[in-house]
C-alpha cells in the first residue's frame, strides 16, 4: 500500500463525510471498526484514523481502502496524518479494574456462565454505571468507553476463562475473579452488591477523595510541588527499600522526629510500618533520583505536620518544636486543677 496518494485535501473531504453521516454510519459505510487508540483531532472532534485514511484513498488514490488493505497498525496511519499536518490524539480506555470485573462476572454467573448480550437491560444498566465517574475519570476515554457492546465483550472474555474454554481476551485478573466466583459464589455475589451500592452512592461525586495533606494548601500556594513531592515519597517500592536499608544498618524503624514506633504501639499490625519523608524538597533538588539517605523515617502524624503549611518544617525543626511543646504541655496541665500531667 502506498500512502503517497493520500492527500490532505482528501483527508479533509473524509472528515466532512464523517460529519455528514455521523460516526456509526461512516464506519459502517467504510467497513471499519472503532479506532482503538489513534484519533484524528479536528475542531475538538475525534475521528477514527484508519477509516478516515481508507475513505480518503478513495478520493485521491485509485479506490477506497478497506480495513484488510492496511498492513501497518494505527500508529503507521497516525504518522501519515501527522505528516499531512493533522493533529492526532492517542487515547486508550483504562483497563478494567477488579471492581468492574466483579460486577461483570456477577452478571455472567447469573446467566449460567454465558455471554450476556448488549441488548439486555442488565448490560445497559451496568454500562451506564461504569460510564459514570465513580471509577474512572471522564477524561481520557474514547467514545465507546464501557458501552453495552464493550460490556458484552467482557462477559464473553470472562466465560472464556472457565476451564475447558478457549481463552479469548481474559487476563490474569479476569481469571482470578472467575475462579473466586466459582469457589465462593455467595461471598462474591455479596461483594458485587457492595460494589454496586458504593458506586451508586458515589454517583457524580469528585473522582478522587481529597488528600488530607493537600487540604490546607491552596493551588496558588504551590500545591503542584507538594503533590509531586508526596507522589515521590509515597512510592511503595522506595519505602520498602528504605526500611530494608535502615534494618541493615541496625536502626530502629521509628519516627526520627518523635520516636514513635508503630510495632511497639500496634504490635504485629504495625510491624514494618513507617512513612518516608524526602528531606530535600523537589523544587530544591530538581528531578534527580531519590537516594535512600535523602529519606527520613517519619510517623504519619509528624509527616502531616511537616507539610501542613507552605513552608515545610525540616525534621530537626519538628524535633525542636516537639521538645518545646512537650515542656509546655507538662507545665500547662499542671496549672489546670484536676487534670493529670501527660
Ligand atoms: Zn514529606
Ligand atoms: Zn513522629
Amino acid at each position: 500500500m502506498a500512502f503517497d496518494d493520500v492527500t490532505g485535501a482528501a483527508v479533509t473531504a473524509a472528515l466532512q463525510e464523517f460529519d455528514r453521516l455521523g460516526r456509526d454510519q461512516f464506519l459502517e459505510a467504510t467497513g471499519f471498526g472503532h479506532a482503538k487508540s489513534y484519533f484524528l483531532e479536528h475542531d475538538g472532534n475525534l475521528y477514527d484514523s484508519k477509516a478516515i485514511v481508507g475513505y480518503a484513498h478513495g478520493i485521491s488514490g485509485d479506490r477506497p481502502w478497506r480495513a484488510s488493505d492496511f498492513s501497518g497498525g494505527e500508529k503507521t496511519v497516525a504518522d501519515l496524518l501527522r505528516a499531512l499536518g493533522f493533529s492526532v490524539r492517542f487515547v486508550r480506555n483504562p483497563a478494567w479494574t477488579r471492581d468492574e470485573i466483579v460486577l461483570a462476572c456477577a452478571l455472567v454467573e447469573a446467566h449460567d456462565w454465558r455471554t450476556v448480550a448488549q441488548e439486555r437491560p442488565e448490560v445497559v444498566e451496568l454500562s451506564r454505571l461504569l460510564q459514570s465517574r465513580a471509577i474512572h475519570p471522564l477524561e481520557g476515554r474514547t467514545s465507546d468507553f464501557r458501552n453495552p457492546a464493550g460490556v458484552e465483550r467482557k462477559t464473553g472474555d470472562l466465560v472464556s476463562c472457565l476451564p475447558g474454554h478457549r481463552r479469548t481476551n481474559g487476563n490474569r485478573l479476569d481469571i482470578e475473579v472467575v475462579d473466586a466466583f466459582r469457589a465462593r459464589p455467595s461471598e462474591m455475589r455479596d461483594e458485587a452488591r457492595a460494589i454496586e451500592v458504593a458506586l451508586r452512592e458515589w454517583g457524580d461525586g469528585p473522582h478522587s477523595i481529597e488528600d488530607p495533606d493537600l487540604l490546607d494548601v491552596s493551588a496558588n500556594e504551590g500545591s503542584a510541588v507538594l503533590r509531586a513531592h508526596l507522589r515521590r515519597e509515597r512510592s511503595a517500592s522506595l519505602r520498602r527499600r528504605k526500611i530494608a536499608d535502615a534494618r541493615r544498618q541496625g536502626r530502629e524503624i521509628a519516627c526520627e522526629a518523635c520516636g514513635f514506633n508503630f510495632e511497639t504501639t500496634y504490635g504485629d499490625r504495625g510491624a514494618d510500618y513507617i512513612e518516608c519523608h524526602h528531606r530535600t524538597p523537589l523544587h530544591e533538588s530538581g528531578p534527580v533520583r531519590t537516594r535512600l539517605d535523602d529519606l527520613a523515617l517519619i510517623c504519619s502524624n509528624c509527616h502531616r505536620m511537616i507539610h501542613r503549611t507552605v513552608a515545610w518544617l525540616r525534621v530537626d525543626e519538628l524535633t525542636d518544636l516537639l521538645r518545646r511543646q512537650r515542656g509546655q504541655t507538662t507545665v500547662a496541665s499542671l496549672d489546670r486543677p484536676g487534670s493529670e500531667p501527660v
